[in-house]
């Protein structure tokens, strides 16, 4: 039942905040308390259609302002951004559950997108070559490629959206965001402090839903591209619908990240990475470790500190002081989660640590606590599906070259990590596993924004990635001159 004194948050489209006509609310919980802290409306195509008209007019506009001009835009954005850095990461916190020092360092990647699309002015410069022939050149211009539409997941309620948006505008587009119907709060916040940086009218718009905004924006004629971050299932059909449809689209999915511990490594420094990089955000990131592979005779040391370091994590909400796990975000998801610790324990895992006896689990939020599985098998099902919760499997090998063959088995290859002191290992790493995104004696290699954000196999559908000199091209096209004088 809805609850009226609670807010039911509008659509913005050209400029202006106005409430969905579709009638049809969700409600968005706080998923430590499970309290409701306001409606979002599940929009339809025809409100997809007004933002994106909208956004048509003003890309008239917007894509022939001075670059110059539009990157001032982003520097008091930017500004504004850092000015308003607690009250964001609190937002992120009430609507996500990630502890508030994880949202504090999110609001900074999302800062960092910001940065990056400032240098709009350098980014978007094309090329020449004065002499191709005789008192003949060639150059190439860039330019905006007009609407984009940016679809988003719940795990990064500012990152994601911010991976996307502020460069697209930079290079002159005009952008329709649906966010997660689970974390639409932020995205309100970070549209209200682009307008008042001076953002004019219709240039960023966002309409909240579900699958019927996801479908209008992928079946618009007016969207020219679509960047989509999610799970692998919906990429996948973002990228193929879209795609008939006309439209360049990235979609980065889902995920299974591996950290291999070579004998000769710190292990406590590598159980600390470890432990942060699978628990941290209650292991909801796309760049968490869900297994971690050891390797040689370190196999029994390693299992005693990650237990012993998982049994000191402190649960709760994450705006107390202290708390390093959240909830996970929905009940259902908790549900799920708990079916997956199930199906681990009949699949013949050894569970180590179990999260649902954890006290936390029992009182309101949507809690599940550490869990640690031993002698995890490839032909497992907690192996193969990314659970994308505080669940971490625990696997031997006898060699270096035997923990990539496990890691390189999956049907994801976002990130992966090594463990080690010794450089020729890092190379063979390097060169041999099947990931786009690598870490060496750190958890979470998370590329900054002037990087491409570089999944590989299912955990990405399209050619350019988002962020750095990927994200420029993917928001551009290109015009060739050649003239002879
Ligand atoms: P999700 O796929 O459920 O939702 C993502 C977006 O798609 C949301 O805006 C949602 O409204 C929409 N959506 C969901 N189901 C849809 C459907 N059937 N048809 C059309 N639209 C639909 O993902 P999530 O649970 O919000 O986010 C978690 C997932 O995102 C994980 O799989 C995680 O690995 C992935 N992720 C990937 C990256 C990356 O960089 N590769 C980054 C962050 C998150």
């Amino acid at each position: 039942m809805t609850n009226t004194n609670v807010v039911t948050l509008n659509n913005l489209i050209g400029g202006q905040w106005v409430p969905s006509a579709s009638g049809v609310t969700e409600p968005v919980y706080n998923p430590a308390t499970e309290e409701v802290l306001a409606y979002v409306p599940i929009s339809t195509k025809e409100e997809v259609d007004q933002a994106v008209r909208a956004a048509k007019e003003a890309f008239k506009s917007w894509s022939r302002t001075a670059v110059p001009r539009r990157a001032r835009v982003l520097f008091k954005y930017q500004q504004l951004l850092v000015d308003h850095w607690e009250e964001l990461a609190r937002l992120i916190t009430q609507e996500n559950g990630k502890s508030y020092a994880e949202a504090y360092g999110e609001v900074q990647r999302g800062i960092e997108c910001v940065e990056f699309a400032a240098g709009a002015p350098t980014l978007m410069m094309g090329k020449q070559l004065p002499d191709i022939a005789t008192n003949l050149e060639s150059g190439m211009y860039r330019y905006p490629i007009g609407v984009v539409g940016g679809i988003t997941p719940f795990n990064f309620p500012m990152m994601v959206p911010c991976w996307m948006y502020p460069l697209a505008i930079a290079c002159g587009n005009t952008f329709v965001l649906k966010p997660s119907e689970r974390t639409p709060l932020l995205a309100q916040r970070l549209a209200e402090l682009f307008i008042e940086a001076g953002l004019p009218s219709g240039v960023l718009s966002i309409v909240h839903g579900a699958h019927d905004v996801v479908n209008g924006i992928l079946e618009h004629p007016g969207v020219a591209a679509v960047s989509f971050v999610g799970s692998q299932p919906v990429a996948e059909y973002v990228y193929r619908t879209g795609s008939a449809h006309g439209k360049r689209v990235q979609a980065l999915a889902g995920a299974k990240n591996h950290s291999i511990v070579l004998p000769d490594a710190d292990l406590d420094a590598a159980v600390t990475q470890i432990i942060s990089a699978a628990f941290g955000s209650a292991g909801e990131r796309c760049m968490a470790c869900a297994v971690v592979v050891a390797v040689g005779d370190i196999g029994d040391v390693l299992v005693e500190k990650l237990q012993a370091a998982a049994d000191a994590i402190t649960i709760g909400n994450g705006m107390e002081e202290g708390v390093f796990l959240g909830p996970v975000i929905r009940g259902p998801h908790k549900e799920r989660t708990l079916g997956y610790i199930e199906t681990g324990e009949k699949e013949g895992a050894t569970l180590l640590r179990d999260g649902r006896k954890d006290a936390a689990t029992s009182g309101d939020g949507y809690f599940v606590g550490p869990t640690l599985f031993d002698n995890v098998q490839c032909e497992m099902k907690i192996w193969k599906d990314e659970i994308f919760a505080p669940v971490l499997s625990i696997m031997r090998a006898e060699s270096l070259d035997e923990a990539i063959e496990i890691a390189n088995q999956s049907e994801f290859a976002n990130g992966a990590c090594l463990f080690t002191k010794d450089g020729g290992s890092v190379r063979h790493f390097r060169e041999n596993i099947d990931a786009g995104m690598l870490g060496v004696n750190l958890g979470v290699p998370a590329p900054m924004a002037f990087f491409p954000f570089s999944g590989w196999k299912k955990s990405f559908y399209g050619d350019l990635h988002a962020n750095g000199s990927d994200g420029v091209e993917f928001y551009t096209r290109k015009k060739m001159i050649t003239t002879r004088w």
